[in-house]
C-alpha cells in the first residue's frame, strides 16, 4: 500500500523540472495526480512519463495568473475526475534581471505566476475542502531569498516572500479544518529551465556551487522525496512551516567562507 493511495495531487507546472519529479515521488507511493501549466506539450510529456509509473493522470491547460482558469480548471477535475486533496504550487517564473532594468511588467507578471497564482489554487481548493470537510495539504515551494533577499531577483524574491507569508498564514487560519500548510525552500537544482536562465555558462555554475557548503546541487530527486515526505502522514503535525534544503548555501559563512579550514593563527591558544 503507498501513502497516497486514494488521494490526488494537483500540481501547477507538473510537466517539466521539480513539479514532474514531486509528481513522480507522489506516483511512486500510490497517488493520482492533476498537471496544470500553460503548455499543452510540457503537460503531455508530464503525462506520459507519470503513466508509464502507472498512475492515473490527467492534465489540465491552465494559466494560474488567471483566477477564472484555476477555478473552472479545480471545477473541471472535480466533476470528471476526483476533487485533488493535495495541492503543490511550484509554478514559477525563474530570470536574473537588475533591478533598475526589470520592467514593471516583468515585475508584475513574476507575482502574478508565484503569488496570485498561488493563492488562487490555495484558495479555489481550500474552499471546496472546507465544504467538504477534506483534510488536505498544500506544499509551496518556495526559495531561500524570500527572507534572505537575493539581487537579481527582485521579483521572485518578493513572490516568494508573499507565499512564504501566505503558507504561514493559512496554516493557522485553516488547521481548524485540519488542513496542512507547508513550504520547501531547495536551494539549486538541475532543471533546464534553471540551467538555461540562472547558471547559463560552466563558469557561474561553479561559481553557484562554491558558495554551498556541501559543494554541491541538489538533486531533483531528493527535493521531490522531501516534498512526499512533508505532504505525507509521518509530517501529519507539521505545518505553517518551511523545510531549506540547500547545502547550507543560505547560512552565514563567518569570516572564511564556505568550506575553508579555520587557519592555524586562528587556532593558536592565547
Ligand atoms: P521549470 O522547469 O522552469 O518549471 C516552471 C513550471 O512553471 C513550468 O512547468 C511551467 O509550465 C510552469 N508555469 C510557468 N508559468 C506558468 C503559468 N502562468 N501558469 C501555469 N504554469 C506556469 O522550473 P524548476 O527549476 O523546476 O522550478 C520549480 C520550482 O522550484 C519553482 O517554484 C522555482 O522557483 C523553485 N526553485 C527552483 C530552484 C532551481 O534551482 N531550479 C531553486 C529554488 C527554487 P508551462 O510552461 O507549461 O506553463
Amino acid at each position: 500500500m503507498g501513502i497516497f493511495d486514494g488521494h490526488c495531487a494537483l500540481i501547477s507546472g507538473g510537466g517539466t523540472g521539480l513539479g514532474l519529479e514531486i509528481g513522480k515521488a507522489l506516483a511512486r507511493r500510490g497517488a493520482k495526480l492533476a498537471l496544470a501549466s500553460r503548455s499543452e506539450e510540457h503537460l503531455e510529456r508530464g503525462r506520459e512519463t507519470l503513466s508509464a509509473l502507472g498512475a492515473e493522470v490527467q492534465t489540465r491547460v491552465c494559466d494560474v495568473r488567471d483566477y477564472r482558469a484555476v477555478r473552472s480548471c479545480v471545477r473541471s477535475l472535480e466533476d470528471t475526475f476526483v476533487l485533488p486533496d493535495l495541492l503543490v504550487n511550484n509554478a514559477a517564473g525563474n530570470f536574473v534581471r537588475p533591478s533598475e532594468r526589470l520592467p514593471e511588467k516583468a515585475f508584475a507578471n513574476v507575482v502574478d505566476i508565484v503569488l496570485n497564482g498561488s493563492f488562487y489554487l490555495s484558495r479555489t481548493l481550500g474552499a471546496r475542502w472546507i465544504e467538504r470537510g477534506v483534510r488536505g495539504v498544500q506544499l509551496n515551494v518556495l526559495a531561500t531569498y524570500a527572507w534572505t533577499g537575493g539581487p537579481g531577483t527582485v521579483h521572485s524574491a518578493c513572490a516568494k516572500a508573499g507565499v512564504l507569508a501566505m503558507t504561514r498564514t493559512l496554516a493557522v487560519e485553516w488547521a481548524r479544518h485540519g488542513i496542512r500548510i507547508v513550504g520547501l525552500a531547495p536551494g539549486p537544482f538541475e532543471s533546464s529551465g534553471a540551467a538555461d536562465r540562472l547558471w547559463p555558462s560552466v563558469e557561474l555554475k561553479n561559481r553557484v556551487r562554491e558558495g554551498i557548503p556541501l559543494g554541491r546541487f541538489a538533486t531533483r530527486e531528493e527535493v521531490a522525496e522531501a516534498a512526499a515526505w512533508l505532504m505525507g502522514p509521518s509530517a501529519d503535525y507539521v505545518t505553517g512551516e518551511c523545510l531549506t534544503m540547500d547545502g547550507g548555501a543560505w547560512l552565514g559563512k563567518g569570516i572564511l567562507g564556505p568550506g575553508e579550514a579555520i587557519p592555524k593563527v586562528l587556532r593558536r591558544r592565547r
